[in-house]
């Protein structure tokens, strides 16, 4: 750390900027802005041939190079630095991931922000009548009536009504700026102060359910500790009542004045979600989702890090949002996977979450009926306190799994004919029917019955898959679209036939076999479209009999109260994959599938279908249940040195040409280990390997792992590796990146 020096003496700044060099870069300090230089501040400041806005890390009274030798910056963006607790959130971040800060900063900014726009709003503009509008002298307002109207409304305002509130009734900007030409209203700004936000008096829109035996000990058990680090797993099975918890915890954070910010997964902010927080909450809520245009997005921002909105609600990216009066950290569906980037700056905004709040002090709330290994390790040995929820608040149990045997049966669209029979009865008892598949398109891939051929990816080692809406071979990996051919490329043959089943090929079995109900198709391809979806769920939640066909989109956040049978047409994929992580993924989402049915009045039935109806793993999962699975999944990890017992790190390479890379990562594995060797450092350094898929939109991946039993040493050995590579000239050539715990090793 260096002394801060007085403010008259910084002269030089240092800055991150947005690149993929990890350093900061000097520049010479201009005149300050009313509160003096102070690291947070955005600055424009040339790079290259071009200007860039960068954020002051450091001030200093010199830097390395003689103050002549350094650019000047060419303006401060900002009057008063960004948020401290944000600024340390980001360092924080570029640290632990070993990403650039200049990079970090940059992603964690709304883009406005970035592009150098002002952070606008901390003033509120409010408009009043003028002395001489008062005296009556609105005469020449007769040919402008809406003018007219809005003096008048404005007059019943004598305090003056803000922008937000007078547009809020209809009027516009351009009405409020013609009375100002005339002499009639006159503008005024006031700054922002938290008392904006509504107190505590009117903070329900509706009451708080009381609380069943088991959610009201782990309400307790959150209110031990508000002002303290406190992280919680809350372990409970869909509909156990977890959302009520978080409700009830949310409430008296912000009782007390503070804010919460909760972290949902990306398909987990439905409109629903959103609704039930507004019906019982009054105050402002802030919801940062895909859908918002960069100036929300800017609002949403100001609003949290002004402490205007006490209640933040967002997908991953949300975990950056500051905040000004910080009382809880919520993250439902801890374990799910989208809670990690898997490119660029590849942060876990659940592990971020826990940072945060032991940075603030504050409560941690992870919630999920499926806890991540990470998790249930961490509380089972006491780091996180473990909250259960074992009970469905609507009182059914949870559907159990019935695997059914695919063996030597023959299909439908994916489906065995004593599953068809299933649909049918549940059908005609009038209830609903989800069935899930986790393959978007007609059929996984084309093959020529005369010879053989399979439709392939040119640019990757992955099949195409085939699409019939619209008839395509498409590549998902990289997006490749061709024709679909008319006879077969390799012998000529004309007798090409689909093979295997997508939700296309399942929505069109199924909608020939039961021609009486609708089948709603719930994929990527079939909700492009804003709203698609909203619409065909609301017409489910009328709660006719009708099938949807539907892949993980389906898994969680929606509530179907109607669909009383789950059908799952496959369950193999995750059993015999390569990565260590995807047996306990797929338990997780079989069981957020399941979790869909008879979640109403009506008890549900899963049937999941499968060629390894004997596998040890899937039999556990329906015999016992997620919990007891993970009790085995743990103990398998103990005895391989795997995650939550060890920490893992990736080094991944690529390049168009397979021998740069090849040849770089040998060198890099051979200086690594040099250098662990020379140090003694307990880190093992595993491969070079190829990647799982080694040729990827005509790329070649390879990787190299680093695995250690302390955090510490691990970070140690992938911040020299970074630098090494930073400093080979060969390093350049190839495509590197860093992945600090990762999700999967592909
Ligand atoms: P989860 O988040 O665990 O899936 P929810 O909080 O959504 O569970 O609760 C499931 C259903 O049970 C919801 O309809 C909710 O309103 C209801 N519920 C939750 N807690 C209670 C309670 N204490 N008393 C009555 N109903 C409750
Ligand atoms: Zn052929
Ligand atoms: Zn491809």
């Amino acid at each position: 750390m260096h002394d801060t020096p007085s403010p008259g003496a910084i002269r030089v700044l240092r800055v991150a900027v947005p690149t993929p060099l990890r350093r900061l870069f000097d520049y010479r300090a201009i005149a300050p802005p009313a509160a003096g230089w102070q690291p947070g501040l955005r600055v424009r400041v040339p790079f290259g041939r071009r200007q860039v806005v960068g954020v002051v890390v450091e001030c200093r009274e010199q830097g390395e190079l003689p103050l002549g030798e350094l650019k000047p910056v060419a303006a401060c963006l900002d009057e008063a630095p960004l948020p401290t607790d944000w600024l340390w959130l980001c360092r924080f971040t570029a640290r632990y991931y070993q990403h650039p800060l200049g990079d970090t900063l940059h992603q964690a900014l709304p883009v406005l922000l970035r592009q150098g726009r002002p952070l606008a709003g901390r003033v509120r503009e409010e408009w009043q009548l003028t002395d001489s509008a008062r005296s009556g002298d609105a005469e020449g307002l007769k040919r402008a009536p809406r003018q007219a109207e809005l003096l008048t409304m404005l007059a019943q305002h004598p305090h003056g009504l803000a922008t937000q509130a007078v547009l809020a009734q209809g009027y516009s900007r351009e009405q409020l700026k013609a009375l100002a030409a005339k002499g009639l209203v006159a503008r005024r700004e006031t700054p922002r102060t938290a008392a904006d936000s509504p107190a505590g008096k009117h903070l329900l829109g509706e009451p708080a359910l009381p609380l069943n035996r088991e959610q009201a000990a782990a309400l307790a058990a959150l209110h031990e500790g508000l002002e303290a680090f406190h992280p919680c797993l809350l372990h409970g099975v869909t509909g156990s009542g977890k959302t009520e918890v978080y409700l009830q915890l949310i409430e008296s954070v912000v009782a007390r004045g503070r804010q919460a910010l909760v972290l949902v997964p990306e398909i987990g902010l439905t409109p629903q979600t959103l609704a039930r927080f507004r019906r019982r909450f009054q105050v402002p809520i802030v919801a940062l989702h895909s859908g918002l245009t960069d100036h929300e997005r800017l609002d949403a921002w100001e609003a949290a890090a002004s402490g205007r909105a006490p209640i933040v609600i967002g997908t991953r990216s949300a975990i950056f949002t500051p905040l000004a009066r910080p009382g809880a950290i919520i993250v439902d569906e801890e374990h799910d996977g989208s809670f990690k980037q898997q490119e660029g700056l590849r942060y876990h905004a659940r592990d971020l979450a826990v940072a945060r709040a032991q940075r603030h002090a504050i409560p941690l709330l992870l919630g999920s009926a499926t806890p991540s290994l990470e998790s249930l390790h961490r509380a089972q040995g006491g780091d996180y306190r473990h909250l259960r929820l074992t009970r469905r608040a609507t009182r059914h149990a949870p559907a159990r799994l019935e695997l059914v045997d695919l063996r030597g049966r023959p299909r439908q669209g994916g489906l065995i004919p004593p599953v068809l029979a299933a649909i049918s009865e549940t059908l005609t008892a009038g209830h609903q029917v989800l069935v899930f598949i986790n393959r978007r398109g007609f059929a996984p891939t084309l093959a020529c019955h005369a010879c053989g051929w399979l439709a392939e990816c040119e640019a990757c080692d992955a099949r195409l898959t085939l699409h019939r809406q619209p008839a395509m071979l498409a590549c998902h990996h990289c997006d490749r679209r061709r024709p679909l051919p008319a006879a077969c490329p390799s012998c000529g043959s004309a007798d090409l036939r689909p093979l295997g089943s997508g939700t296309e090929r399942t929505e069109e079995t199924l909608a020939a076999h039961f021609a009486e109900v609708p089948v709603h198709r719930i994929d990527r391809d079939s909700t492009r479209r804003r709203d698609a979806l909203e619409r065909m769920l609301g017409e489910v939640r009328r709660g006719e009999p009708c099938l949807l066909v539907g892949t993980q989109m389906l898994a969680k956040g929606h509530h179907l109260p109607h669909v009383t049978l789950v059908v799952v047409v496959n369950a193999d994929a995750g059993l015999y994959a390569s990565d260590f992580r995807a047996l306990e993924h797929s338990a997780q989402l079989l069981e957020q599938v399941a979790g869909r049915a008879g979640r109403a009045s009506h008890p549900g039935r899963v049937l999941v279908q499968t060629l390894h109806g004997d596998d040890p793993h899937l039999r556990l999962l329906a015999d016992s249940g997620y919990d007891a699975l993970a009790v085995q999944l743990l103990a398998e990890r103990r005895a391989a040195g795997l995650p939550p017992f060890r920490f893992l790190a990736l080094l991944r390479l690529e390049s168009p040409r397979e021998e740069s890379a090849v040849d770089l990562a040998r060198q890099a594995a051979e200086a690594l280990r040099a250098w662990l060797a020379e140090r003694a450092l307990a880190v093992d350094c595993l491969g070079p390997v190829p990647a799982p898929m080694e040729r990827r939109q005509g790329r070649y991946h390879l990787q190299l792992m680093l695995a250690a039993e302390r955090r510490s040493r691990l970070h140690e050995a992938t911040a020299w590796l970074a630098a090494w590579l930073e400093a080979t000239p060969a390093a350049r050539r190839v495509r590197w990146s860093l992945d600090i715990d990762p999700q999967t090793l592909a």
